[in-house]
């Protein structure tokens, strides 16, 4: 059985019956690396098999979200995965990324529009929390001119000071 764990919608999803066979942990279809997560406690929900693309399977922040690669978590739902930045720039600088990879704002899909959504959500109710009654910026860095240096869509939540405009 395959599932999707709620996180990282393929982007080139299979179509429901595209199994390669049998109960393997890790396999190959139309040239695409599919791992079953079956029995990981990721796994809630049972839809048709998840893709791992190449982008995917390399991207810092899918590893993060899957958990080989530790972070601090501050907020997490089936959509989203927020954590603590590795070099904070704010007293509060928090990443929310999709569960599902996504390579910048500029690869977003129409169908992606309540996941993009979700997100800005997703960051005011974590600046709720921690209590950003003052105010907050949420910068989306996209592509090279936009000074994004990880390739999986991500918000910043920057807070706790206050922020000058223009940016840098
Ligand atoms: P970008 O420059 O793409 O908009 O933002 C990437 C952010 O990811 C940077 O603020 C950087 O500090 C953060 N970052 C890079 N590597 C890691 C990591 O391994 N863990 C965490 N928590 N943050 C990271
Ligand atoms: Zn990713």
């Amino acid at each position: 059985m395959f599932f999707n764990a709620n996180f990282r919608k393929p982007r080139n999803r299979a179509k429901k019956g595209d199994c390669i066979g049998g109960n393997p942990k890790v396999g190959t279809l139309n040239g695409v690396l599919y791992m079953d997560l079956a029995g990981s406690s990721l796994c809630n929900r049972e839809t048709v098999p998840f893709l791992y693309t190449d982008s995917a399977m390399s991207c810092l922040f899918c590893k993060i979200v899957e958990g080989t690669i530790p972070s601090t978590a501050v907020f997490e739902d089936d959509l989203c995965y927020a954590f603590a930045d590795l070099h904070p720039q704010a007293p509060v600088h928090v990443l929310v990324v999709p569960r599902q990879h996504i390579d910048s704002l500029a690869g977003a899909h129409l169908d992606d529009r309540p996941l993009l959504g979700h997100l800005l959500w997703a960051a005011a109710e974590i600046a709720r929390t921690k209590g950003l009654t003052k105010g907050y910026r949420v910068v989306v860095n996209t592509g090279e001119d936009g000074g994004q240096t990880v390739d999986h869509l991500h918000l910043h939540l920057l807070g706790g000071r206050p922020h000058s405009w223009p940016p840098g």
